[in-house]
């Protein structure tokens, strides 16, 4: 079993760091939070009181940290130099792309192996160990990344060279952004036409306008499976969070030249709702902002 430090014991690291332990494990924690590394030690982690003292001889380093700025000081400050350099490095971050390989760039350079493995799943997925990791890295670093992850979700996926981890991460949300908008204004517009939800429902879930927003998550109480409308838009996958991904896509698209009407509409009116205050509601709770 490896010698792992784990960066970042949020709301995602924490839980991930514990099935880590649960695997067998050693993990040396270390976060700036001193309740969050208190709880990893709670949950059998090591607790450090620097990055540079937890990554001292480790076979592998694991961080899940706010944003880019964040990842790229911790990485080059840090780890880079500080840990062996036969340590694989891992950033399951959600970051902008251009961080994402200018890190593994530097990381690569001073000899060490890097992959970018973003996650979809929530906090829920990251306590149950049923993550779904897109990794970006060279075939080497991802074989090497893969039991790692394994420990961590359900489904560990090679999307590409670095920073391909955080681009298939991005296109899926701002897909996801978009058509949860898109499910949202359709089921306001039936409702004004007089169909009844629950039958609109039962005809678009098998017809072509069928989505993951409609049939997985449903935005309207009482209709579709159990989702976060159920429970007054608490839970889930917070508004917040969604705007950020979005943010990321529109600077990757600003970035490679790419023209994404329909995100951008998405990022704008996510962003009115999180200026409204609704950063902590659930996304599909846009619905209530549609006349
Ligand atoms: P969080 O704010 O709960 O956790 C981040 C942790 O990083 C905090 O404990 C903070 O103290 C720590 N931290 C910040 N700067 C640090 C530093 N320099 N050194 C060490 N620790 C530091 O956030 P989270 O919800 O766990 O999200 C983490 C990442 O996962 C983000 O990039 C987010 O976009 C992504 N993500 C979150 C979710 C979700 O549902 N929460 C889902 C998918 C992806």
């Amino acid at each position: 079993m490896a010698s792992i430090a784990f960066i970042g014991l949020g709301n995602m690291g924490g839980g991930m760091a514990a099935n880590l332990v649960k695997a067998g494990h050693g993990v040396h924690a270390f976060d700036l939070a001193d309740a969050a590394l208190e709880k990893a030690k709670e949950q059998g982690c090591v607790p450090f009181t620097s990055v540079r003292e937890a990554v001292q001889g480790v076979d592998a380093v694991v961080s899940m940290l706010p944003n880019g700025k964040i990842v790229e000081t911790v990485y080059i400050n840090d780890v880079i130099g500080h840990a062996p350099v036969a340590a694989l490095l891992l950033d399951c971050s959600t970051i902008d792309v251009d961080t994402a390989r200018m890190v593994a760039s530097a990381a690569q350079n001073a000899g060490y192996a890097m992959v970018d493995a973003p996650v979809s799943g929530g906090i829920a997925a990251a306590n149950g160990g049923t993550l779904t990791f897109m990794v970006g890295g060279d075939d080497a670093a991802f074989a090497r990344a893969e039991p790692i992850l394994s420990a961590m979700g359900k489904a560990v996926i090679h999307a590409g060279a670095s920073g391909a981890g955080q681009a298939a991460k991005i296109c899926n949300n701002m897909l996801l952004g978009a058509s949860m908008v898109a499910t949202c204004e359709t089921f306001k517009l039936a409702e004004k036409l007089g169909l009844d939800l629950q039958t609109f429902y039962d005809i678009s879930s098998k017809a072509s306008g069928q989505n993951w927003s409609m049939t997985s998550y449903c935005p309207v109480p009482g209709v579709g499976p159990q989702s976060p409308a159920d429970n007054d838009y608490q839970g889930g996958f917070a508004t917040a969070l969604m705007l950020k991904d979005l943010k990321l896509a529109m600077a990757a698209a600003q970035s490679a030249g790419a023209s994404v009407p329909m995100g951008e509409k998405a990022e704008t009116l996510y962003a009115a709702f999180d200026a409204e205050g609704a950063g902590g509601q659930d996304f599909s709770a846009i619905i209530q902002t549609l006349d």
